[in-house]
């Protein structure tokens, strides 16, 4: 099994009400392989800059993820990215963004990477995004991120993005957004006609849903006490998503049985879960598989209820109609 990610590759600053950090390790590609690492193998693709040094290479490869097709650009920096959140989380403020290597990265995948029956194509320009995906001549399951600045600033080139791969996940407003219909089910209608099979609304700390052909399906977030810091919450969900449907998929399942997929979204919401309580990857970095077999033990028992069976009166036959409702 093995999958690959592409995406941007970045230091991140970042202040939340909790604290804030200059220049740490981030990116979709970086919060996407860390998490999707505990499931399967991935190599990560993308530009680097002469800053990016070996401890940052170092988080990655304690985590098993193979950094070979990591370029390193002579004289070039590392992609940049600032922002701020306010007391609601859910919304990231872009205060700075610095394309630096990415302004020119022209893709060049290993054989291997071009391999991969799985395919990640994280936050990244809708055109690089292509080209991988055209390099990737062999990958059976195909998923997608973006963001609100592709979306409105090269809107077309990432529909053509999107009508290639089997899987799109955005947040929910940016759905509503791509597709200019403000009611979520309508709008990933809209979305799976642009191509893709499979659509994953990520609502934040609210959760996700799933739609798909003839199905629906929601989960909430795991409920914290303490979130100290966001971002990369969406690519770490995405992270234990696919990285989990690829553990399955390597053992014959499909990945568009219903059923892996909901557990593939209990997946991504446990490894966003533990993404959000502390900054950037500091978290997912000293994560162990216990504590996420864990926390997903924890999160069936808070998402499972039991519909107790009627009898033909309608009325529950396990509370009868003359039993007090209050004792
Ligand atoms: P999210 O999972 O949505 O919170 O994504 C957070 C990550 O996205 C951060 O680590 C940023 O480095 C990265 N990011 C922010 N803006 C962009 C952009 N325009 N292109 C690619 N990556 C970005």
């Amino acid at each position: 099994m093995s999958l690959t990610a592409v995406g941007s590759i970045a230091f991140d600053s970042v202040r939340t009400p909790f604290g804030e950090r200059e220049r740490m390790l981030g990116g979709s590609a970086v919060h996407f392989s860390l998490a999707a690492s505990f499931f399967t193998e991935v190599r990560v693709v993308g530009p680097v800059g002469e800053d990016f040094g070996g401890d940052e290479i170092g988080a990655l490869e304690d985590r098993g993820v193979i950094t070979d097709d990591i370029e390193r650009v002579a004289g070039g920096e590392t992609f940049f990215w600032q922002g701020h959140y306010d007391y609601d989380m859910n919304v990231a403020h872009t205060d700075d963004t610095q394309l630096n290597v990415f302004a020119d990265f022209d893709p060049k995948l290993s054989e291997d990477s071009r391999n991969a029956e799985m395919l990640f194509l994280g936050n990244i320009q809708p055109d690089l995004q292509r080209r991988v995906r055209a390099s990737c001549e062999r990958a059976e399951f195909t998923a997608l991120d973006s963001m609100n600045l592709w979306i409105e600033t090269t809107r077309d080139a990432l529909k053509e993005a999107i009508a290639e791969v089997d899987c799109l996940l955005l947040n929910d407003a940016e759905i509503r957004e791509l597709t200019g219909e403000p009611n979520l089910a309508k709008a990933a209608r809209a979305a799976m006609k642009l191509g893709p099979d499979v659509i994953v609304a990520k609502r934040g700390e609210y959760g996700a849903a799933l739609f798909t052909e003839d199905e629906f399906f929601a989960i909430p977030g795991y409920l914290l006490e303490d979130v100290r810091d966001p971002t990369g919450a969406g690519d770490s969900f995405a992270g234990g998503f696919l990285g989990y449907l690829d553990s399955r998929r390597a053992a014959g399942e499909s990945t568009l049985d219903h059923s892996t997929l909901r557990q593939a979204m209990a997946h991504g919401s446990v490894l966003a879960s533990f993404n959000v309580e502390d900054f950037g990857t500091e978290r997912v970095r000293s994560l162990t598989r216990e504590e996420i077999d864990e926390r997903l033990r924890d999160f069936r028992r808070i998402t499972h209820f039991e519909v107790e069976p009627r009898g033909e009166s309608g009325r529950s036959s396990a509370a009868p109609a003359e039993r007090p409702l209050i004792n």
